[in-house]
């Protein structure tokens, strides 16, 4: 069968290829550890599965508008009013199935063939996928030198005629880095200036850690309104993965036709799902609130237990739930009678000796680094880590 380029250049998820091994290997009876998929291990709150039952026992299970139901778009304004102090509107918001489609319906609004968009690295893994899709072009922006923050005239300097786009996330998956205000107001700034939009992905806004502080990027910069598309959902803070449910705010314009891009693509988000999502943000705000302290506990314990580590470095990370590990040192370094050749070869001997799973960094297109996912209950952290401590002192 011929297959057409886009196909042939598409690499698959590096996050959901590791997830999806270690849940094979599990199957066969293996006991691996995880810490590959950004997944928290939580069971969805009880308001969002009394709501989702309600909806299939009165009957909502049918087609809802393109856009998803007025009530869960009501809810989120709601949201941002509450969290932010930002006033929405309903025609400005529109629910998806998940965050990573309305990325992906945004791209296709913003995109002609030959156009560039800004990511920054080490960047998530369907950022420059997505990108492709539209045989648009990605340009590389590297945070790695910079604290994993944007340096505002490295980001200036690339921008072209040819600019359309940059994705902004943070707190940042896979770095844990938190953008603080004067890189957002120099963003927005350049946006503004250059006619582009940011694409500000916040699925992880409620994951800081610390005195840590999020900044949505519209409080600070209210100028930037026109050209921002903000990018949330239910999946991470909600620890509602599973049910495919993120929002889209911004301009009436761009969101009718992100809408509309949808209705022919998914029809609408899965009904049921919606319903489960509007109980969340309705009555679920101290799960939110418990599960962040969880997350916080986890995190001090996985940076104690990798600062006892041999041959790795890293960054202390302040929100979402990962730690980006440099491995450089290792490469080169034997495991037995096998030879670490890159981050790709340190996962998959580290998989297969010790039955832990981690991502190897060129999936975030910054190889030399792995990352790992927190979002794992504590005893898994502490054997993990016992596992992945003795395989690093047994390298040589
Ligand atoms: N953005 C980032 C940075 C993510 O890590 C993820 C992970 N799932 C998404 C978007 C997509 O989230 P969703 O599950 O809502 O599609
Ligand atoms: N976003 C999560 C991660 O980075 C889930 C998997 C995915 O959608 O990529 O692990």
């Amino acid at each position: 069968m011929f297959i057409a380029q886009r196909a042939e250049r598409l690499q698959p998820s590096a996050t959901l290829a590791v997830a999806g091994k270690a849940k094979a290997m599990k199957r066969e009876g293996k006991p691996v550890i995880s810490f590959g998929s950004g997944e928290p291990d939580f069971n969805s709150p009880a308001s969002a599965l009394q709501y989702a039952s309600d909806a299939m026992s009165k009957g909502f299970t049918h087609y809802t508008p393109e856009s998803g139901i007025p009530e869960l778009k009501e809810a989120v304004c709601r949201y941002y009013q509450d969290h932010f102090g930002l006033s929405f509107s309903v025609p400005e918001v529109l629910i998806g199935a998940g965050a990573k489609p309305l990325i992906y319906e945004a791209l296709g609004c913003l995109l002609d063939p030959g156009d560039e968009a800004l990511i920054f690295t080490p960047a998530w893994v369907s950022y420059v996928e997505q990108i492709r899709l539209f045989d648009a072009k990605e340009v590389l922006v590297d945070t790695s030198d910079t604290g994993f923050i944007p340096d505002i005239d490295r980001v200036r300097s690339l921008i072209s005629p040819r600019t359309r786009c940059m994705i902004v996330n943070t707190p940042n998956n896979p770095t844990g880095s938190v953008y603080d205000r004067k890189t957002l107001l120099g963003l927005a700034d350049i946006a503004i200036k250059h006619d582009i939009t940011i694409i500000y992905d916040e699925i992880y806004e409620r994951l800081v850690y610390g005195d840590a502080v999020h900044n949505q990027i519209l409080n600070l910069c209210p100028a930037a309104r026109e050209h921002t598309i903000t990018i949330n959902g239910v999946s991470k803070a909600f620890a509602m993965t599973g049910w495919r449910i993120g929002y889209a705010l911004g301009p009436k314009g761009i969101i009718s036709k992100m809408s509309s891009f949808q209705g022919h693509l998914t029809s609408n988000p899965c009904s049921v799902a919606q319903y489960a999502s509007l109980g969340a943000l309705r009555g679920a705000e101290d799960d939110v609130v418990r599960m962040h302290a969880s997350f916080s506990g986890r995190r001090e314990r996985i940076l104690g237990l990798l600062r006892d580590m041999p041959h790795i470095r890293f960054a202390e990370p302040k929100g979402a739930f990962y730690v980006w590990i440099d491995i450089e040192k290792t490469i080169g370094m034997r495991y037995g009678d096998r030879v670490i050749e890159n981050d790709a070869s340190f996962c998959e001997i580290l998989l297969e000796a010790k039955y832990v799973a981690a991502v190897p960094g060129s999936g975030f297109l910054t190889p030399g680094n792995i990352r790992v996912s927190y979002a794992n209950a504590e005893e898994e952290i502490v054997e993990g880590m016992k596992r992945l401590k003795e395989f690093l002192v047994e390298l040589c």
